[in-house]
């Protein structure tokens, strides 16, 4: 059982090896607004051998001192949609930019992290977590799980 997605060219398609579609965590830091172009980033980690890119994937990094935690970035160099990453903090995982899921309409956030910096006008559904700012690994852990 699987799940495809690609970019929005369709230069690049992935396949996600999963029983079911990913627990998925909307960000709404401001880093995430620009970079989405929008008013949050929906993720969700998979393991990394349970996603397959096509070779056509392209692989960036943002400049020093932009991130964090520097990451590596895989998307389309056609029409520029990132597609995941993969985070030093995560060996063994990458971040799925949910929204390039064939299926991404079926999908919902099951928590919301950096509520802090979201838009003033969206609300958040009672009873789905959210932190103010990044939660640590444990709250994340046990937050997503649901
Ligand atoms: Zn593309
Ligand atoms: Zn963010």
């Amino acid at each position: 059982m699987g799940f495809e997605g690609g970019c929005r060219c369709g230069a690049v398609r992935y396949e996600l090896e999963a029983d079911n579609l990913p627990p998925t965590y909307a960000c709404h830091c401001v880093d995430c607004q620009t970079w989405s172009g929008s008013a949050f980033s929906l993720h969700a980690i998979v393991a990394e051998d349970a996603l397959t890119i096509s070779d056509s994937g392209h692989t960036f990094r943002l400049p020093e001192g932009q991130e964090a935690m520097p990451s590596e970035h895989i998307g389309c160099a056609a029409c520029l949609t990132r597609i995941a990453s993969r985070n030093p903090a995560l060996p063994g995982f990458l971040v799925l930019r949910v929204g390039t899921l064939d299926r991404s309409s079926e999908v919902a956030p099951a928590m919301h992290i950096w509520t802090r910096q979201k838009q003033p006008w969206l609300t958040i559904e009672e009873g789905t977590p959210g932190f103010e700012v990044s939660p640590t690994p444990q709250e994340f852990a046990a937050a997503i799980a649901g």
